[in-house]
């Protein structure tokens, strides 16, 4: 037989490599960031079109390429970093391994425009697919410029396999921030489409953190310092009574690298033992120095995940500095988890008249209290018109007239031989459940998650059909948020609106309430749109329609009645009602039971022992 074995060409070990190095534009985002770190910039902008699809442009005012190292620089295994093996053990830069340029010029366009501060010209040089097309000199700045076209363009399936615009996005902010947290003293900016996402000045790691994540964060901040043989830790940590009811921001730096650590992360979370209410995150910035000979980053080129020597030592000494600053800034005493913390986030009153009543939060808040208040007249649960839920109807009482018929035959579908009886008694047990007789036996329903359904079928039809009633604000509210969750805000503006928010942004950190939804109470404002966003963060929308899914799901889940609360009889009947007029009453919209039954053959049963 013949020989059959042959070296693939560059070009195709190249793409097979880029597959491995590039995964989505972020990867591309955080290598050229990288590089610029690499080459000592103090400045560094990010330019995107199309969440990187179409075009990601990193300009760095760095120490710039040579005309043959702007060449060179493309080829794989090309790299200024590291000559000997030796040299893997002592690392200071990002890069080392020579791969990042050689992967992305094989699955792009690329462009470069590069000068050495000596040299009076610098190189232009334009490459496709791995194959440079055309090299030129070229007045440029120092520093160099590199822009990365086309992103996937040989390898369709690659490029129909990313996400939506939001999510890349996303993915690149989240990298954009990771990198810029880690170097707090170089000025960083991120465009998209033009429009400006970060301009974050030199300074310290206090200051970048505020510039990232929004003013309000600055009182949230301990700082954390402690230096010991192995290890120095620095950064802040927020008090517990600001942790999120979903993953906070969490970031560990090793000499100047994002990792991920999951047994550090343990160490952190243990030393807030006692402080968090149960589902709670802290967030925490932890910048950790160790001796670059006893940490190995040489894993994966796309893993954040490192390997330490005396993991079990550092774990010890993280968790008690954590715990030290907790107790010297005297964080610890007790908080009172029966009251929701995520509800006392208090906002910023700076701006408000002096006359402005002051508005506290009502712990006991009630949203029946307001039902009963609200400019609507009251429920009508039994005719409500399900099937109206996704045609538009030009006002409630055509809705309702239409209705009757079609909203029966659900309600009997639910519960045949109309087992369920409206005016049987109910009892409310444990502040939680609310237990009532049916033909045959009993249900249980867990108040909370009922109301839940109730609420989020209530908004969807609201925000679907007729645009949510809003109420105007006497006081108009300032509230302060980070550049991204401003992003955000104005990416779901619409919808916000058709829930009932009224609002307009002032700058690129704040935005003031006018008007909110009927439901909402001014106190909880803060909460409710921080969960929103939170949601919105994590669950992805993909149509819009999803995202008016997820705003109203979310806000059912802020205002419903919360288990511990004492509900009256008329209350508990008319969460019975209303549950069991729902489209699908059976579970929560987060997709729980929110009631069980238990049939009278089963109850016989267990005397029959
Ligand atoms: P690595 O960073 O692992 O060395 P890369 O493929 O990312 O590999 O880059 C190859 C080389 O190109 C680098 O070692 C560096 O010498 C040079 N280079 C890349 N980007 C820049 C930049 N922005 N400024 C100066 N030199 C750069
Ligand atoms: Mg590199």
């Amino acid at each position: 037989m013949s020989d059959i074995i042959q070296l693939l060409p560059d070009h195709v070990a190249n793409q097979i490599a880029a597959g491995e190095v590039v995964q989505r534009p972020a990867s591309v985002v955080k290598e050229l960031l990288e590089n610029a770190i690499d080459a000592e910039a103090s400045e560094i902008k990010l330019l995107l079109k199309d969440a990187g699809k179409t075009l990601i442009q990193v300009i760095d005012n760095g120490k710039g390429m040579s005309e043959t190292d702007a060449r060179l620089a493309f080829e794989r295994h090309a790299t200024s970093k590291i000559k000997t093996a030796e040299d893997l053990f002592d690392l200071t830069t990002k890069g080392f391994r020579g791969e990042a340029l050689a992967s992305i010029v094989a699955i792009s366009h690329v462009e470069i425009k590069t000068k050495l501060a000596e040299s009076e010209l610098g190189s232009h040089l334009k490459l496709e697919g791995s194959k440079i097309v055309s090299q030129q000199l070229i007045s440029t700045p120092t520093g160099t410029s590199i822009a990365v076209k086309h992103l996937f363009y040989n390898i369709p399936a690659r490029r129909n396999f990313l996400k939506s615009n939001t999510i890349e996005t996303r993915h690149i902010i989240d990298e954009f921030q990771r990198v810029s947290l880690a170097h707090p003293t170089i000025r960083f900016s991120l465009y998209h489409n033009d429009g400006e996402l970060f301009n974050l000045k030199s300074g310290n790691l206090k200051q970048r953190v505020i510039a990232i994540f929004g003013a309000k964060m600055n009182e949230k901040l301990v700082p954390i310092s402690e230096e010991t043989d192995i290890i120095n830790i620095n950064g802040f940590i927020a008090k517990p009574n600001f942790a999120k009811k979903k993953r906070g921001e969490q970031f560990f730096f090793v000499n100047g690298r994002f990792i991920k650590h999951g047994y550090f992360h343990h160490a952190v979370l243990n030393a807030f033992e006692g402080l968090l209410a149960q589902g709670y995150h802290p967030s925490y910035f932890l910048y950790l120095e160790v001796p670059s000979n006893t940490l190995d980053i040489n894993i994966h080129p796309t893993k954040t995940e490192v390997k330490f020597e005396n993991e079990q030592a550092l774990y010890a000494i993280l968790r008690s500095t954590v715990k030290h600053s907790l107790g010297q800034y005297s964080v610890a005493p007790v908080l009172d988890f029966n009251k929701d913390a995520s509800m006392e986030v208090p906002y910023h009153f700076k701006d408000k008249p002096s006359s402005t009543p002051k508005v506290s939060v009502d712990p006991t808040f009630n949203p029946f209290e307001n039902e009963k208040k609200s400019t609507k007249p009251p429920r009508k649960p039994t005719t409500e018109n399900w099937d109206s839920l996704y045609v538009n109807v030009e006002n409630d009482a055509l809705a309702i007239e239409n209705i009757e018929v079609d909203a029966q035959v659900v309600t009997k579908e639910l519960f045949t031989e109309n087992q369920f009886n409206t005016t049987a008694k109910t009892f409310q047990i444990h502040k939680k459940y609310i237990l009532s007789v049916i033909k045959s036996g009993v249900v249980i329903i867990n108040q909370n998650l009922a109301h839940q359904r109730v609420l989020y079928e209530d908004f969807l039809t609201k925000i679907t059909v007729e645009d949510a009633v809003s109420q105007q604000l006497l006081f108009p509210i300032k509230l302060s948020f980070s550049q991204t969750e401003i992003a955000l805000i104005k990416d779901i503006q619409t919808d916000l609106e058709s829930a009932g928010f009224r609002f307009e942004m002032i700058g690129d950190e704040h935005i003031v309430i006018n008007g909110m939804p009927t439901l909402v109470k001014e106190g909880q404002i803060t909460a409710i749109l921080e969960e929103l966003l939170d949601a919105v963060k994590h669950e992805i929308p993909e149509s819009s329609f999803s995202q008016l899914d997820i705003i109203s799901k979310s806000l059912a889940r802020s205002l419903a009645i919360k288990n511990g609360t004492k509900l009256s009889t008329r209350e508990q009947e008319e969460i019975l009602e209303q549950l069991f007029s729902c489209k699908e009453p059976n579970h929560s919209p987060y997709g729980k039971n929110t009631f069980v039954t238990l049939p009278l053959d089963e109850i016989e049963l267990k005397f029959n022992n």
